[in-house]
């Protein structure tokens, strides 16, 4: 069987991710946005006759060495390590594409022109003369609408054999545009121009941006709530079934405590307070991702960054980190700066992951106490990022005027809105967004469960390790106006952010067998612990200020390749967040005065 190496270009979102998970059955991440593919896929793609390697090279606008994906572009083209280039186009911005299509031909005329997004062009009554341009370019120019079929370009790569590597007489790019590409509407709808009028107009930009924040979690707040109770009752009666198992097999009641009091019961709690959330936040993220909001979002913040020594670029980064931090931190690749990328990667943690949403929720509930509904703690919630994105503001100024190296201006691209695939988008982000974090969180916080039971069940000198370290940091904890338990919890909640409420329930009802899954039960025990409305605000301000949890900083370390910016990235957050704990006790203090 014949092997070939097929590089795939292109602008950044014209579609090659999509085409590469349709051709070679991966999943690379797909997104309306700028920037999302930071690093060179491969994959393979067999037919009966050949077996084509795939790789798909960073988007780019063109190959002039401005940014580092560039100059992996281009010292690709130049290695001639393949034997084909597919040149992939959005048919909607072919004026923008033939930039970059030019450049490649120069270098490489063994390649295939293949224009994507028919679908959104025949929308938009563009048409397209294929065999004109073909003859004109002298390579073979396919067309495809690579989210529903990509029949034409399997056809196209089946004949790569016969592509010739011989000079082209390149014609300009405006005379391409002028001859082939014909427009038969305006290229942007009246409806697409309003919508950008409200979204980044001078005063409406950021309520609207708010009110959106607002809505989301709005949504994830009330819509989590039944599923989560659902959830906590079924696991509850499943544990107390496994527990009668285990008890009728006479095991020792250790083996019964570490598996069911340890593991399953911190495990059960991730699972009915994490899973709910995710499933409705992550597939509405996607939703504004694909249908080309987020790009509006960086361009608003851009003129703010600007100001702050960074870029729109920045906030892209940020919106990532609302889903996980280390995918936003491996994200800020997409920033060329060196300076303004390390400066996006130290704040990164500061926006609240979905692993510490829920735990920000639990809290605003128990600073709420009756007055508790949906709207009131989405309000609070949004209150909290927006202090998270002021405090971003404020700690990229400083960073980067104390670090070094080139400021890189860069443009926000703004992409044309598509219609997001609504049935695509759940299956995904439940299967490789939701599952994926749940099953990391679920992986760390078993075991975790384990050895806290254990440490708060063996007794030495009549105290368990975990009461006596909780004992010994009571004095930190209330300064901070917190207690010792949830410090701690904190602490060893390091391997994953979601894990650090279960810890610190499991460290208050260790000593009286009390089991608590739902949301209201761990909020019940709190409020038995002692927790007033400072506590929980507090606990809130330090779960949105504090290290970065251990996937994340093994990230920091591997983007920035730096222990000191690393222990940085600790340092920064916890000392905001023990400031601001601080400032609570001081205002809890003279309340009470
Ligand atoms: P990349 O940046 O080049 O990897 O682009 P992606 O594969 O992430 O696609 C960018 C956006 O365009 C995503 O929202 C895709 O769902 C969408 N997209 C890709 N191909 C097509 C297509 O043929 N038609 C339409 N309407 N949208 C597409």
């Amino acid at each position: 069987m014949k092997n070939y190496t097929i590089a795939l270009m292109g602008n950044p979102n014209v579609g090659k991710s999509t085409l590469f998970n349709k051709l070679t059955g991966k999943r690379q991440h797909t997104g309306n946005w700028a920037g999302k593919t930071v690093e060179i896929a491969k994959a393979v793609y067999k037919t009966n006759k050949a077996c084509y390697h795939i790789i798909d090279l960073p988007g780019i606008y063109s190959l002039d060495f401005k940014s580092p994906e560039e100059k992996i572009a281009k010292d690709f083209l130049l290695s001639e390590q393949f034997d084909a280039v597919l040149i992939l186009t959005d048919a909607t911005d072919l004026k923008r594409n033939f930039l970059l299509t030019l450049q490649v031909l120069k270098i490489c005329p063994k390649s295939i022109l293949c224009i994507n997004m028919m679908d959104e062009a025949k929308r938009r009554g563009i048409e397209i003369n294929t065999k004109g341009l073909s003859k004109e370019l002298g390579i073979p120019v396919i067309t495809c609408s690579a989210r529903k079929n990509i029949d034409n370009v399997k056809e196209a790569i089946e004949h790569i054999e016969n592509l010739e590597d011989k000079a082209l007489l390149l014609p300009k790019k405006e005379e391409i545009c002028e001859k082939y590409i014909t427009y038969h509407k305006e290229p942007i709808t009246k409806t697409e121009k309003h919508l950008d009028k409200l979204l980044c107009g001078k005063y409406t930009a950021v309520p609207v941006m708010v009110l959106f924040l607002a809505l989301i979690l709005w949504i994830t707040i009330s819509g989590a709530n039944y599923p989560s109770l659902f959830l906590a009752k079924q696991l509850t009666t499943f544990g107390e079934k496994l527990g009668e198992l285990l008890l009728s097999l006479s095991l020792p009641y250790q083996i019964y405590g570490i598996l069911i009091d340890g593991a399953y019961s911190v495990a059960a709690q991730v699972v009915s307070v994490m899973l709910p959330p995710m499933a409705i936040f992550f597939p509405l993220f996607s939703l504004l991702e694909e249908s080309g909001f987020l790009p509006r979002i960086a361009l608003n913040l851009d003129k703010p960054f600007k100001k702050a020594g960074s870029s729109g670029k920045q906030a892209l980064t940020m919106c990532m980190g609302l889903g996980c931090n280390a995918v936003g931190v491996t994200g800020c690749r997409i920033i060329p700066s060196d300076k303004q990328r390390l400066t996006a990667i130290i704040t990164n943690s500061f926006m609240p992951c979905n692993g510490r949403f829920p735990t920000i929720i639990l809290l605003i509930s128990i600073m709420l106490g009756h007055l508790t509904s949906s709207l009131l703690s989405a309000a609070l919630l949004t209150v909290f990022i927006i202090l998270a994105v002021i405090i971003t503001f404020f700690i990229t100024k400083l960073l980067n005027r104390w670090l070094t190296g080139d400021d890189i201006s860069v443009t926000i691209e703004l992409t044309s809105y598509k219609k997001p695939q609504i049935i695509k988008i759940l299956t995904e982000s439940f299967i490789h967004k939701t599952l994926h974090i749940l099953g990391r969180a679920l992986i760390v916080s078993a075991p975790a469960g384990m050895i806290l039971w254990l440490l708060g069940n063996i007794n030495i000198n009549s105290t368990s390790p975990l009461v006596f370290l909780s004992d010994f940091l009571e004095p930190i904890g209330s300064f901070l106006c917190m207690d010792g338990t949830i410090l701690l919890a904190f602490m060893l909640g390091i391997p994953a952010n979601e894990i650090v409420l279960p810890i610190a329930v499991m460290i208050y009802t260790a000593s009286n067998n009390i089991s608590a899954v739902s949301i209201e039960e761990i909020s019940n025990i709190l409020i038995t612990e002692g927790w007033s409305f400072f506590t929980a605000l507090s606990v809130c301000l330090f779960s949105l200020f504090h290290w970065p949890c251990a996937t994340t900083l093994l990230t920091i370390k591997k983007e920035s390749k730096s222990i000191k910016y690393t222990l940085l990235s600790m340092v920064i957050p916890t000392a905001i967040g023990t400031v601001m704990c601080i400032c609570v006790n001081l205002i809890r203090f003279l309340f009470t005065f």
